[in-house]
């Protein structure tokens, strides 16, 4: 059902290695054919704002800084449909209060916190925010505001005078169609407010007759008043796909894409194609289907709550990490982030590497997609990057300064944007540590002799004995108190991993931890002062035996 034009652009063969933004920037202006450049993307704030949402906006505001970077003026728009009615409760609303609202417009129902005219401006808000802290600035409209300014008005009028055309396009999609005397708009009941419970029965030109059905939808009910009422300036609206058509006309709108679900064959864009054409006569926006964002495998719905939620998201990460891990994949391919496990040292080295890439003018691609993931402003420039993950190792350790460390790795002092990176991933890492990290990359000297020492055999107390007198020595490399400690194990009559399990039982009350000599150099004055007592321990205790 979809145009040619469409379907070359869902294909995965690229043939090319143009970063799929400049790519679709070219199709869009070698095209010719959506001038005045105007991207729109939109969303019903109906609850907390998924991650998935994050992608489809971004995906849209990096199509707008592609055509920027041409020089090409381009507007970028975000509808917030708080006209939608509510259908469905998030698990964190309280449900005794929210019931009753089921069915209304959303702009129409009560904030759950103050400070917000609406349920519908609550959510809407922590979107704009959440763009907003991603450098991403589209022009906001409300749908509520669409409506009721009258802007809607003549599109609304077309729709209901062409009703059969729209019938027909609904049987021409879909096998079942819609009954003869359906008409393409929903009104808020005057009585109880609801929009998902009336059914429009007749359009006489100037007023819609409705009546508001008690068993229209099993989730709600609706009152019984049967009315008449203009159908314009906010008193109900066209369903949604008719209206995603009318949006494009009112607001000028030349490219727009959506979420998969929305673009198959015979799908909301396919009857929206459809009223463009027959109804409204307007060409259709540039289209393109982006693919979903799964957090853990999983394609998280708004309503669901924790876990998924752009703000958590947000929490984790940096903005600009936020953006790269988006931008790097082509917008027809599938992201599963899982901010378990190595996941998020993993992408800042992708990012790290990006941004030499940028520097060194080496990969085109890849540096293209460091440049377009940036907050605020151009690029930084060339600078030290401390890596992700030996951050999170050396904070760790107490008494070691990061900068310090680090700036001897560099060669040379940090500079002012250097500082500032370090203390931004020190914050970063703390929160991988302390929610995200492997069980092994997570290690603290335990404040006293651990516990766990006490599984300690006589031979591994013997080999801890031994690391006591070597570190008393002075070593110039970890790798050589490595070998030291190695070759020790070999004249041992236990097993190796035996060995170096007793040093972290005796210091991190684990069976495994971090490089035995790295660590124990790097934390000597506590090590050697817990190894002592270690062995005063056991010497205690063979006295007693
Ligand atoms: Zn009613």
């Amino acid at each position: 059902m979809c145009g040619a034009g469409f379907a070359i652009l869902t294909g995965r063969n690229t043939i090319n290695k143009m970063y799929w933004a400049d790519e679709l920037a070219n199709q869009i202006i070698t095209s010719g054919k959506y001038k005045p450049y105007w991207v729109d993307d939109m969303k019903t704030p109906s609850g907390r704002v998924h991650i998935g949402s994050v992608r489809a906006v971004l995906t849209h505001e990096l199509i707008c800084r592609a055509l920027k970077d041409r020089k090409k003026d381009v507007t970028f728009s975000y509808v917030l449909d708080d006209h939608d009615p509510m259908d469905s409760l998030p698990t964190y609303l309280d449900e005794k209060e929210y019931r009753q609202h089921l069915g209304k417009p959303l702009y129409q129902i009560p904030s759950p916190e103050k400070g917000y005219d609406s349920y519908g401006q609550r959510w809407g808000q922590e979107y704009i925010e959440i763009f907003n802290s991603l450098d991403v600035h589209p022009e906001i409209i409300w749908g509520s505001q669409l409506y009721r300014s009258g802007k809607m008005n003549d599109s609304i009028k077309t729709c209901l005078d062409q009703a059969e055309a729209i019938r027909t396009i609904y049987k021409t999609i879909y096998k079942k169609g819609k009954p003869e005397n359906w008409f393409p708009f929903s009104v808020a009941c005057e009585q109880c407010g609801k929009l998902s419970t009336t059914v429009v029965t007749g359009w006489d030109g100037e007023q819609v007759s409705y009546e508001c059905n008690p068993h229209a939808v099993v989730w709600t009910e609706g009152c019984g008043h049967h009315g008449q009422v203009s159908p314009f300036n906010g008193s109900g609206k066209l369903p949604w796909k008719i209206e995603w058509a009318c949006k494009w006309k009112v607001i000028g709108v030349t490219v727009e894409g959506a979420g998969k679900d929305h673009m198959t064959a015979g799908g909301s864009h396919d009857v929206a194609r459809l009223i463009c054409e027959r109804v409204i006569h307007y060409p259709v926006p540039f289209p393109f289907s982006h693919e979903f964002f799964l957090v853990g495998g999983r394609k998280m719905s708004s309503s669901k709550g924790l876990g998924s939620s752009a703000k958590e998201v947000s929490e984790i990460l940096p903005p600009y990490l936020i953006r790269f891990m988006i931008a790097r994949v082509k917008y027809n391919r599938a992201i599963n982030f899982d901010p378990a496990g190595m996941t998020i040292p993993d992408l800042f080295d992708e990012y790290d590497h990006a941004a030499r890439a940028f520097w060194q003018k080496k990969d085109k691609r890849l540096a293209r997609i460091y440049e377009i993931s940036q907050v605020k402003g151009s690029p930084s420039k060339n600078h030290f990057l401390p890596r992700f993950r030996e951050i999170a190792s050396i904070i760790q350790h107490p008494g070691i300064d990061a900068e310090e460390r680090f700036s001897k790795l560099k060669g040379s002092k940090f500079t002012g944007e250097e500082r500032r990176v370090l203390e931004e991933r020190v914050k970063y890492a703390k929160i991988w540590l302390a929610q995200y990290a492997p069980e092994e990359q997570v290690f603290s000297l335990t404040t006293s002799i651990s516990k766990a020492a006490d599984r300690l055999s006589l031979e591994q107390k013997e080999f801890l004995a031994y690391v006591e007198e070597l570190l008393s020595e002075e070593w110039k490399k970890p790798e050589d108190l490595q070998q030291a400690l190695y070759e020790r194990t070999k004249k041992m009559k236990i097993p190796t991993a035996e060995c170096f399990e007793a040093i972290y039982l005796a210091l991190i009350g684990k069976t495994h931890g971090p490089r035995a000599a790295w660590f124990l150099l790097e934390n000597r004055k506590l090590v050697l002062k817990r190894l002592k007592e270690v062995s005063k321990k056991s010497l205690k205790t063979t006295r007693e035996t």
